[in-house]
């Protein structure tokens, strides 16, 4: 059902007073007591049931749910943030997040150090070395594989960055954001991820009729998120929740759907002659060094996440767009309908022109997000739109 109520009623009002005594932390939980309904800003029945169920997938303690992926991000960071704090984030991040990060977060004194999948720790120890607050560094900020090229972070090669400047009164979390593979096909928590955040609009809802994001740990710092989530009052509300648990019902058969449908796209685009190159994890070999061995160890999938160059440049790119017929020209992925989109104008059309290079983020470029549809009729319409360029 949906729980479509702001306030709860007590049994009695002893009941109240245990409650809230709870909810502001005025004594321990006795064993087994949860903490009870009071009022939908804190929780509610839809929310805590999706983030009992969402938890399992990435076999996090507990989980607090958002009304937005971005208010998951937000809050997660501005919890465990103060003035004078360092943040390392990778390069490049979702435009959301990336604003925040270099232009929110400044605001309240707090610095922000972008690095590269493709930075090694010894660039990055150096870079640290040679930043004037490299000593304060409290926080790292990962996106794993990166939106839109499928460059991927060394999960644990931040695991070390942070283990070797932390101490046990100034630990230094890491957060990965895992929408992009998640929760089916990469776990951040076993690579040493403290948190794990979704955007819940992508996969995880599936429909493109919900936004919504979670952010996943252990039950101490969830704790401390769902807090500052309280007062902030960026919850879910209980027709959000509803909408995800109607999602997760069928969430694994539509992402094994979305990747087998990807594998056949790019076995298509390998080979035809107006594509110089695609971006898709299944295409890494050994001799990629590096990014091999981390889709190695990091993925249990290749996800459903395509980019590719057409020949030629932004003309030949829009031409293909704009000659699709079944698959829609839109941002936003994860969802059952195939999208495509345009990066270098559009998602990232603010990242800096010398970062779009190193990125790879050229005007040749399209990100396809794949669906559940007949891949025959993916690929039809791939090759008819490609037949115009
Ligand atoms: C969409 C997205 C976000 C932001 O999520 P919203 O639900 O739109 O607020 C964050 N990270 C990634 C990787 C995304 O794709």
């Amino acid at each position: 059902p949906i729980f479509q109520t702001s306030t709860f009623v007590f049994k009695n009002a002893k009941e109240g007073k245990d409650f809230f005594e709870v909810a502001y932390g005025i004594r321990e939980k006795r064993p087994d007591e949860e903490l009870g309904l009071i009022y939908s800003r804190l929780n509610n029945p839809d929310l805590e049931i999706l983030e009992n169920r969402l938890t399992l997938w990435d076999k996090a303690e507990d989980c607090a749910v958002f009304e937005s992926g971005m208010s998951a991000i937000s809050t997660t960071l501005l919890e465990f943030l103060k003035p004078g704090d360092l943040v390392i984030y990778t390069r490049p991040v979702y435009g959301g997040t990336h604003y925040f990060l270099t232009k929110i977060l400044p605001k309240y004194g707090i610095e922000t150090l972008g690095v590269t999948p493709f930075d090694t720790k010894e660039d990055i120890d150096k870079m640290l070395a040679e930043h004037p607050n490299g000593d304060k560094l409290a926080f790292i900020y990962l996106e794993t594989p990166a939106n839109p090229t499928n460059a991927l972070v060394d999960i644990a090669q931040f695991r070390a960055i942070a283990n070797e400047r932390q101490t046990e009164d100034k630990p230094i979390y890491i957060a990965v954001d895992n929408t992009y593979m998640g929760p089916l096909w990469q776990h951040p928590l076993k690579h040493g991820a403290d948190l794990v955040i979704y955007s819940a609009t992508k996969y995880i809802g599936g429909h493109s009729d919900v936004i919504a994001g979670a952010c996943l740990g252990s039950k101490e710092l969830i704790a401390r998120v769902k807090g500052f989530r309280t007062f902030l009052g960026c919850m879910a509300g209980p027709w959000t929740g509803w909408l995800l648990m109607r999602s997760l019902e069928t969430l694994k058969v539509r992402m094994d759907k979305q990747a087998e449908n990807a594998a056949a796209i790019v076995e298509y685009l390998n080979q035809h002659p107006k594509i110089e190159k695609v971006y898709y994890l299944g295409n890494l070999k050994p001799e990629d060094g590096r990014q091999y061995n981390i889709y190695k160890n990091q993925c249990d999938s290749n996800g459903a996440m395509i980019a590719f160059d057409v020949k030629g440049g932004e003309k030949e790119a829009f031409a293909f767009l704009d000659n699709m017929k079944l698959v829609k020209l839109a941002v936003s992925l994860g969802g059952t309908e195939s999208l495509a989109e345009h990066p270098a104008t559009m998602t990232h059309a603010d990242v800096e022109p010398e970062m779009k290079d190193r990125m790879s983020i050229t005007e040749k470029m399209i990100r396809l997000s794949v669906g559940v549809e007949n891949h025959k009729d993916l690929i039809w319409d791939i090759e008819q739109a490609l037949e115009k360029v």
